[in-house]
């Protein structure tokens, strides 16, 4: 019995006009940089993957990770010959579960003696004929869909049970670079999963405030790193020391205007970095209205020090559906595990909900901020995944 997978992939890719040949490359690139150590040999059939391998379910795994895959699934290969094809649909039905079915034939080889609707039909009638057990043929929300292709020079089989749903999206790297702020929280690690998704490269900056935050809570940011890299390539995690630059603000400036100074730090650090390592971008989880600084006037003052788009995926996003995402892509476990962020340890009473720019702007003239942006940048340590 020979088997192998089918990797289909996102719609998006095939409207890419002339650029397509790149979307479909870069993606073949990136399945096979996700199988290393896996032997595979790649079959490139007319808007999808054909990949022969011996480790199938551990191949699928992976695959349905990397974003431009769309679905991927267990094939049987069958000579062309319509009563092998017919054995093997009657086997697939029997080995799934349901009530009712549906054939679906593709033709690509105009060859073969019977068109898609005859090749559906007859075999829809054999399956109904042999299958022991009570079935019925159901065309519009079928329990068990059976898919056969008949092509060049094999047919394939595979039905409902055989496929795994993949990640969907763009081929990561194809739509430049993100310097994200990763803090431990739920939101940031989504943030880096839909930039990344559209297939924009990601890097990661924590601000880590020592001693006020432990080596647990960088440890959970250094895991978040590590989830968000099963769907990427290597991920650079930038630990910038925050302690210096959070306590400077605390002697000088006013209390209500904590946060938000802080806030114009990280991006300011975050754009530095980025320019850096020749980044194009920078990326939060902030969300609007979620707390007292991801307000309008909030954003509008943090955005003032970016030299740089400024991506905030989720801003329109409410929190459940956030979590929701946070959940399905492995994220959540980890950031909900209680250990506190440089953020809340240094929380003013009654943080400015408005702050204005030129206000801000003067209470920052108490601070040296190039030199406190150099030193923080001087000692960063880098860590990648
Ligand atoms: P998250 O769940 O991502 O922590 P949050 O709801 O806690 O977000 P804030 O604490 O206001 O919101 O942070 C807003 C955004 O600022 C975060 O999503 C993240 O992008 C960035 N951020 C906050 N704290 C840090 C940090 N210590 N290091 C890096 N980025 C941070
Ligand atoms: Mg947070």
């Amino acid at each position: 019995m020979k088997e192998l997978i089918l990797v289909k992939y996102a719609p998006e890719i095939f409207l890419k006009g002339l650029n397509r040949g790149k979307f479909e490359r870069k993606l073949r690139d990136n399945i096979g940089k996700k199988l290393e150590g896996i032997q595979a040999e790649f079959i490139h059939d007319s808007g999808r993957y054909f990949i022969r391998t011996e480790e199938i379910e551990e191949s699928i795994k992976r695959i349905s990770k990397v974003f431009g895959v769309l679905e991927v699934c267990r094939v049987r290969e069958v000579e062309i010959d319509f009563n092998s094809i017919k054995e093997v649909a009657l086997e697939k039905a029997k080995s799934a579960t349901g009530k009712t079915f549906k054939i679906i034939t593709n033709r690509a080889n105009k060859k073969f003696e019977l068109n898609s609707m005859e090749v559906s039909q007859k075999v829809g009638a054999y399956v109904l004929t042999n299958f022991e057990g009570d079935i019925s043929v159901d065309v519009k929300k079928p329990d068990i869909l059976i898919n056969i292709e008949i092509r060049n020079n094999y047919a394939y089989v595979w039905s409902t049970q055989d496929a795994t749903k993949a990640v969907a999206g763009l081929p990561y790297g194809m739509n430049g670079s993100t310097m994200l702020m990763l803090s431990g929280g739920i939101d940031s690690p989504v943030a880096g999963y839909l930039m990344a998704k559209r297939g924009v490269e990601v890097s990661c900056v924590y601000y880590h405030s020592h001693p006020y935050t432990s080596e647990r809570a960088k440890d959970k940011v250094k895991d978040l790193a590590k989830i968000l890299a099963q769907y990427t390539e290597k991920i650079n995690l930038y630990i910038v020391p925050f302690t210096d630059i959070q306590m400077e603000i605390i002697n000088k400036c006013r209390e209500d205007e904590l946060t938000i100074i802080m806030r114009r730090f990280m991006m300011r650090i975050a754009c530095a970095l980025a320019d850096k390592y020749g980044i194009n971008s920078v990326s939060t989880g902030e969300s609007i209205g979620q707390v007292a600084s991801q307000t309008m006037d909030g954003l509008v003052v943090s955005d003032d020090c970016s030299d740089r788009p400024a991506f905030r995926p989720l801003i329109a996003m409410d929190k459940t559906d956030i979590m929701e995402i946070a959940r399905k892509i492995g994220t959540y476990e980890t950031s909900i595990l209680p250990y506190e962020d440089c953020c809340t340890i240094f929380v003013p009473k009654h943080p400015k909900t408005n702050p204005k720019l030129d206000a801000i702007r003067k209470e920052e003239e108490k601070l040296d901020i190039d030199e406190l942006v150099k030193k923080s940048i001087e000692n960063i340590e880098v860590v990648t995944f």
